[in-house]
């Protein structure tokens, strides 16, 4: 089983900042900005194209999700990524959205 699958079936212990019927988010343990929160499906999709052409609900919660944690965390601008496949710097087969704001950004990300 992958680790997300094990963190959002409760094996793996982690601390749920928002939960839902389809998703849960936690901090992402090497934080890449003072905000850094992972939201993720409850079920294994392996990234945010896999999950797109299965289930629209899912996505829809994903999104729900990040905008109540912004507001939550205070954030007034954040960025939001999916990083899809290796090549794009996917590390966990396991789709999950970046939540991250508390500092500047810049744009293009590298
Ligand atoms: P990505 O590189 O887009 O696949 O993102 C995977 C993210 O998961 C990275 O930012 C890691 O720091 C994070 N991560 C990996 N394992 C854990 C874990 N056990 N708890 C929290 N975050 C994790």
């Amino acid at each position: 089983m992958c680790i997300f699958c094990k963190i959002a079936g409760g094996e793996i212990p982690a601390q749920f900042l928002y939960e839902s019927a389809k998703v849960v988010a936690f901090r992402d343990l090497d934080p890449q900005a003072p905000v850094h929160i992972l939201v993720i499906p409850r079920d294994h999709f392996e990234n945010a194209a896999e999950l797109a052409a299965a289930d629209s609900a899912t996505i829809s919660e994903l999104f729900t999700a990040a905008r109540e944690l912004a507001t939550s965390e205070g954030l007034d601008g954040y960025r939001i990524a999916f990083n899809t496949g290796a090549s794009a710097g996917q590390s966990v087969f396991h789709a999950h959205l970046h939540l991250l704001g508390g500092r500047a950004f810049a744009w293009p990300p590298g």
